[in-house]
């Protein structure tokens, strides 16, 4: 049998990057997927067809994570579409905005924020009722090493990262007692689309400075997200992860 079976995952902002390597790992250890996105209509659709070839149930969902309202539909929608079960909430979506906090106005602030944090609120409480009546769940939430250690010229992001920790760690204080479990992912250096496009001499150097001598694959990540919404990981909740090749080891 497929690690996860049967259960139904909503992974936020999976049109590109880490989010589609989770929906894509998800999929093919049996899960049904329902994923969202704010934009990339086209790559969505082509996500939707990728992990229907997987036999599993797959449906992208227009929806911004940043709003409380849309998160209320989305978990409406997908319980109406996927047979009324929610077993495990990825939430995925983020964004940056980098500035040094002398340039940094207060939408870039509130957008990071709103976006990257909020979002996990929103999420969470939407799903709540959901798994409380199962009596059963994982939420995995994507940090970063930046919310755990902070980064000049990042400050909103560290901030936004940082809050989604405590958030983690109280969610899994408050659910744990009906079977809910939420943990979180501080992913290190990733090497992305985004990445690719920067000087090979940069992500070198990025690169020798990190214990493992690499940087960090979608796969990396999607491997312990895989974990985490897994029963292999029923014991495991209030945690966060670092899958950064070893980078924050003191
Ligand atoms: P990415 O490639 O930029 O993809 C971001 C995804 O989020 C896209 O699918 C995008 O949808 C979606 N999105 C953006 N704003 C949204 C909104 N308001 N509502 C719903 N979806 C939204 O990002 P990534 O590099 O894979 O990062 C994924 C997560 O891991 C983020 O939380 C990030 O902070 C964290 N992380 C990444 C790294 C890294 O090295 N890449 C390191 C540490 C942590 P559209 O395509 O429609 O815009």
């Amino acid at each position: 049998m497929k690690l996860l079976e049967g259960k139904v995952a909503i992974i936020t902002g999976a049109s590109r990057g880490i989010g589609r390597g989770i929906a894509q790992k998800f999929a093919q250890s049996g899960s049904h997927v329902a994923f969202t996105y704010l934009s990339s209509d086209e790559k969505a659709k082509q996500l939707e067809n990728e992990l229907r070839a997987f036999g599993v149930v797959a449906k992208g969902y227009k929806s911004d994570a940043s709003k409380f309202d849309s998160a209320e539909q989305l978990i409406a929608d997908v319980i109406q579409d996927f047979g009324g079960r929610i077993d495990v909430v990825v939430n995925n979506a983020g964004i940056t905005k980098d500035n040094l906090l002398m340039r940094m106005t207060e939408d870039m602030w509130d957008d990071v924020v709103n976006i990257n944090m909020k979002s996990v609120f929103n999420m969470t409480k939407a799903v709540q009722r959901t798994m409380l009546k199962q009596r059963e769940g994982s939420i995995i939430n994507l940090s970063s090493v930046v919310g755990v250690k902070g980064n000049a010229g990042q400050s909103n992001y560290a901030a936004s990262k940082a809050g989604i920790l405590g958030f983690t760690r109280s969610i899994a204080l408050e659910l744990g007692s009906r079977n809910i479990r939420c943990n979180a992912i501080a992913p290190g250096f990733i090497e992305t689309e985004m990445t690719g496009k920067l000087p090979e001499e940069t992500v070198q150097q990025w690169r020798d400075a990190i214990p493992l001598k690499r940087g960090g694959t979608v796969d990396d990540v999607a491997n312990l997200a895989l974990f985490l919404a897994s029963d292999m990981s029923g014991y495991i909740t209030g945690q966060t992860l670092n899958v950064d090749g070893g980078m924050l080891t003191s």
